[in-house]
C-alpha cells in the first residue's frame, strides 16, 4: 500500500486541510514554496494515466477544491500553479493520483515545480 492510500486510512498522520466523501487534502511534507497543498481522490486512482470517463466530475470537483483552498490560504489574488505527475519521465513519487497546489511565491516562468 502506498504513503497516500495509508493516510486516507488515517493509519499515518498528515496535516489534513480539507476532506470530503470522496476528497482529501493535506500539506505536503516537503513544500517547495509557502503554500504547497496535496489534493488526492480516496478512489485508488494511479494516475491520470489510468483515469476512467467516470472519473471525470471527481476530477472537476478536486479542481473546485483547489480553488477554494486556494482562496482560504489567501493565493487566489496573487497565484498559483497546479501540478500533477504520470509516469517515470515526470519523476512522480506516490503511485496515487495526486495534484499539488503550489502558491505564495512568484513560482517563474518554468512549467516544472
Ligand atoms: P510526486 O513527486 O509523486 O508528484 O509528489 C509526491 C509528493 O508527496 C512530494 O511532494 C512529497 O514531498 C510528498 N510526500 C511524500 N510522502 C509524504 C508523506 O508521508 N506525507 C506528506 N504530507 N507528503 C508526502
Amino acid at each position: 500500500m502506498n504513503i497516500f492510500a495509508k493516510i486516507i486510512r488515517k493509519e499515518i498522520p498528515a496535516d489534513i486541510v480539507y476532506e470530503d466523501d470522496e476528497i482529501l487534502a493535506f500539506k505536503d511534507i516537503h513544500p517547495v514554496a509557502p503554500v504547497h497543498i496535496l489534493i488526492i481522490p480516496k478512489k485508488d486512482i494511479e494516475s491520470i494515466a489510468t483515469l476512467e470517463s467516470g472519473d471525470a466530475l471527481l476530477i472537476g470537483r478536486i479542481h473546485l477544491v483547489a480553488r477554494k483552498l486556494a482562496e482560504e490560504y489567501g493565493i487566489a489574488e496573487t497565484g498559483y500553479r497546479i501540478v500533477t505527475n504520470s509516469g517515470d519521465d515526470s519523476g512522480r513519487e506516490v503511485p496515487h493520483l495526486h495534484f499539488h497546489l503550489i502558491g505564495g511565491k512568484n513560482l517563474g516562468p518554468k512549467i516544472c515545480m
